[in-house]
C-alpha cells in the first residue's frame, strides 16, 4: 500500500514513526528515512536505536544542527531545518545520496515498509528532484508499502497512492511563540 500523512497541523511524523512501529511489532521489516531535519536529535532516532533491531533501521539525511551541544537548542528555533530561505549547496548533495540510498534500499525488496518522512517537502522546495522522487513512488515493489510524509503535498503525488490522511491544524502553541518541546515535538 501507498501512504501519505500531509497537512499544516502536527503529526504527520508521529502517524509514521507509531505505523513503522506498529509494523515492525507485527514482524515486519523497516526502513525508516528521514529527510531535511537533524533527525539524529529526535526521539524516534534514539528510540530506534535503543531497541536496536536489523529490523527496525533509521536513516537521516538531514542537515546536521550547528548547536547540538546547546541544550536550549531546538529543531523548531535554529538553522537545521532546510526551508526555502536557508537553502545551501550541501542540501542538495545530501538529498541526493538520500534518494539513491532510498532507491537502492527500495528496489532491493529487503523491506516490507519503508518511510521517506519529509519527502513532500523535499519535493516541493527542490524541483530538481521531482523527477526522482515520481520514479521512486511509481516504481515501489509490490511486496513493499510506503509511506510519504510532509506539508502541501500536490496532486500528482496524491493521485499515485492508496490511503491519504491530510491533518489539519487547529491550535498549536507554536503560533503563541512557543518554541518546540524535547519529547513532544522532537
Ligand atoms: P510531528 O513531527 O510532531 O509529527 P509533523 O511531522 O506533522 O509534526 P512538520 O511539518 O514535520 O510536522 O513539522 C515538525 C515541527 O513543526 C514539529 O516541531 C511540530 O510540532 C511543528 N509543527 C507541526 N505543525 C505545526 C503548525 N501547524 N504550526 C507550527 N508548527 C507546527
Ligand atoms: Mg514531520
Amino acid at each position: 500500500m501507498k501512504l501519505i500523512f500531509t497537512g499544516d497541523g502536527k503529526g504527520k511524523t508521529c502517524s509514521a514513526v507509531g505505523l513503522a512501529l506498529r509494523a515492525w511489532g507485527q514482524g515486519k521489516k523497516v526502513l525508516f528515512i528521514s529527510f531535511l531535519k537533524d533527525a539524529l536529535r529526535s526521539g524516534e532516532f534514539k528510540a530506534i536505536n535503543l531497541l536496536s533491531s536489523s529490523d527496525l533501521v533509521f536513516f537521516s539525511f538531514g542537515r546536521r544542527c550547528p548547536y547540538e551541544e546547546n541544550e536550549d537548542c531546538c529543531p523548531g528555533k535554529c538553522e537545521c531545518i532546510v526551508l526555502p530561505s536557508n537553502i545551501e549547496e550541501d542540501d542538495y548533495d545530501i538529498i541526493n545520496k538520500g534518494l539513491e540510498i532510498a532507491e537502492k534500499e527500495i528496489l532491493s525488496e529487503l523491506w516490507d515498509v519503508v518511510v521517506l518522512d519529509e519527502i513532500v517537502n523535499v519535493y516541493n522546495l527542490f524541483p530538481r528532484f521531482k523527477i526522482d522522487i515520481m520514479r521512486l513512488l511509481k516504481n515501489i515493489p509490490d511486496k513493499t508499502d510506503i509511506v510519504f510524509t510532509g506539508r502541501n503535498c500536490p496532486p500528482e503525488l496524491l493521485d499515485l497512492v492508496d490511503l491519504v490522511s491530510e491533518i489539519k491544524n487547529v491550535k498549536h502553541p507554536f503560533n503563541e511563540g512557543i518554541k518546540a518541546k524535547r519529547g513532544i515535538d522532537y
